[in-house]
């Protein structure tokens, strides 16, 4: 280990502890340290140690040579040969670990996956209101309560403090029972602390990064881990930190690994510093095998999460925005989702992707990272999109509208025919006219026949996947959609499938024969519950519509296939020669637009 000191004053009481050492100026620091790949110590006194220091160190050790701060100062000089010396660390079976995360630990912490021998205290905050008297349970007096081997805080700081449960913990300052701590009022022997602390003015601790050197200084500290400039969320601190210190690994080369941490996540600039000695350790090493740091590597499974989720995000969104396909305020069933999901919008992407790492399965990424207070599930909520659409009376409610939002890209004839007619079909391709849409919605494919009208309107990523089958017997019309997922992700699929559009009878012009004329059909509706399916997955649903009334000369039958909330359309027409048979009787005139008696009168 090379001492590396700073300060003529810190240099005599390092003689007279017989430590040997060599005088440096901050001119020469950081030549001197890159000459060698031995760890160091750097001596200074507190007006020296801040950001441009721990840049200095970051410089001239390459980011390769651990090294650690020793701050001097004239009256502390009994924690001098305490930050000098190099800690041993204690078995994981009986070190005891204090977490605190001001997000919450069910936020910003895993459970690893080797458990921990020793014993983890979860420090949490128990009240939101403040004033209270605070909650015996509440951070700010558990945190007093234990002897820590270590300790890792992610928190918020303010002008002169950092906020630690319900209380506050001061440079100096200490009144546990009003919830005020000094760092005398915590024994933990290692440090981290991620917060804003940095720019605290506390003379008499430096005024810079006071409230770390308080810790190093007037608590029983032997490392300290801090950040030293604004924070900046880094995700998967608190298990990289456990899971490192549990591996045996000496803190110069632990803030190392969550500088990287932080530089791989790409979040910030080697945030943190060590004040002690770089070989000190929390922990021994007492298992065979190490844990899987899971911070230490990139982890390109949270980014692919990360894309899923924005994706999905971003698809919600867009059917949950009523003017994108024209429902009507008064259409319940729509209003209702859009309260179900509404948490989602607000969600942090960075967060749910976190949470969400490993997740293989939709629902349980989506429902995983769902507010507590927020109830329905997301299977629940997506059953109540079919009832808002079969409200909405279905495609030519729902579809012209959103034809609005997409301008025409071109047009050509295909060269397959009409399941139904036989007629050759022509293709529209559409793309979106807004700003910020999610990669199924940017574009769509509507399919015209000649004689059916539209029979398509879909996502063409999705109707890649598809394959669609209508079959007449007789009086039954059965349809069936087969969907496989050919992208590397999970997927949410859901399909459902109503009738509509009875002797071409619209639900808005005549909603009172529209509904009567459906009742009479045997199955209205079919719905195939949504699920998650993995990569090359299938999703299999059918519709039977059972025997169709005889006087039905023209039916709509509808399906809908939901792929990511990303809408896709298909319709088959039933139609009879019975037109004329309609045409003649009294039902037929109960569906014609109304006239106002007073109109006919005059
Ligand atoms: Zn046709």
């Amino acid at each position: 280990m090379r001492i590396l000191c700073l300060s003529n004053a810190a240099g005599k009481l390092l003689q007279s502890l017989q430590f040997s050492f060599a005088a440096v100026t901050l001119a020469e620091l950081e030549a001197k340290l890159a000459s060698d790949t031995e760890p160091a110590i750097v001596v200074g006194e507190l007006f020296q140690i801040d950001n441009r220091l721990a840049d200095l160190l970051e410089r001239g050790s390459g980011g390769r040579v651990p090294v650690g701060i020793v701050p001097y100062h004239p009256q502390h000089e009994d924690s001098f040969a305490r930050l000098l010396a190099p800690s041993a660390g204690v078995p994981e079976v009986a070190s005891t670990v204090g977490l605190y995360s001001s997000r919450g630990l069910d936020f910003d912490y895993r459970e690893p996956s080797v458990p921990f021998a020793g014993t983890i205290v979860k420090l949490r905050r128990r009240s939101e209101a403040e004033g209270t008297i605070t909650s015996r349970d509440d951070a700010a007096l558990q945190i007093s309560r234990h002897d820590f081997t270590s300790l890792a805080v992610v928190t918020e700081g303010r002008q002169s403090y950092c906020l630690v449960g319900m209380g506050c913990l001061h440079p100096t300052i200490s009144a546990p029972e009003l919830g005020r701590l000094s760092p005398r009022d915590v024994r933990a022997r290692h440090w981290l602390l991620q917060s804003c602390h940095s720019p605290f003015m506390w003379p008499e601790l430096g005024s810079y990064l006071t409230l770390p050197l308080s810790i190093a200084l007037t608590s029983r500290a032997e490392t300290v881990i801090c950040s030293t400039h604004v924070q900046t969320y880094i995700p998967n601190l608190l298990n990289l930190y456990l899971d490192l210190t549990s591996d045996g690994m000496p803190m110069g080369d632990i803030v190392r690994a969550l500088n990287n941490h932080a530089a791989t996540e790409g979040v910030d600039y080697r945030p943190f510093m060590l004040l002690g000695n770089p070989e000190s350790r929390a922990l021994v090493a007492d298992r065979a095998t190490p844990r899987k740091s899971a911070g230490s590597s990139p982890d390109p499974k949270a980014k692919e999460v990360s894309q899923l989720l924005r994706r999905f995000v971003a698809n919600v969104g867009f059917v949950s925005n009523a003017a994108n396909f024209g429902f009507q305020k008064n259409n319940e069933p729509h209003s209702q989702f859009r309260r179900d999901m509404a948490w989602l919008a607000r969600a942090d992407i960075r967060s749910l992707s976190r949470a969400g790492r490993s997740e293989s399965d939709i629902e349980g990424l989506i429902d995983g990272i769902r507010p507590p207070n927020e109830r329905i599930s997301l299977k629940q909520a997506t059953l109540r999109l079919s009832e808002a659409w079969e409200e909405a009376g279905g495609f030519y409610a729902v579809g012209e509208q959103l034809d609005e939002m997409y301008g025409p890209e071109g047009a050509q004839q295909l060269d397959t025919c009409c399941q139904v007619c036989g007629e050759r079909l022509i293709e529209r391709r559409l793309s979106y006219l807004g700003q910020n849409i999610s990669v199924e919605y940017s574009e769509r494919r509507q399919v015209i026949c000649p004689r059916c009208l539209v029979v398509e309107h879909v996502s063409p990523m999705h109707r890649q996947a598809t394959n669609v089958v209508a079959v007449r017997s007789g009086q039954e019309f059965v349809t069936r959609v087969s969907y496989t997922n050919i992208t590397s992700q999970p997927q949410w699929v859901y399909s459902f499938a109503f009738l509509s559009d009875p002797n071409n009878v619209s639900r808005s012009t005549a909603e009172r024969a529209y509904k009567r004329l459906l009742e009479r059909t045997v199955c209205r509706r079919a719905q195939q519950a949504p699920r998650s399916i993995g990569p090359g997955g299938k999703f299999d649903f059918e519709f039977r519509t059972g025997p169709v009334p005889e006087d039905f000369w023209y039916l709509l039958l509808e399906v809908n296939l939901m792929v990511d909330f990303c809408w896709n359309w298909f319709s088959f027409t039933f139609r009879e020669k019975r037109i004329e048979d309609w045409l003649r009787s009294e039902r037929y005139s109960s569906t014609l637009p109304r006239i106002k008696a007073g109109i006919l009168s005059t």
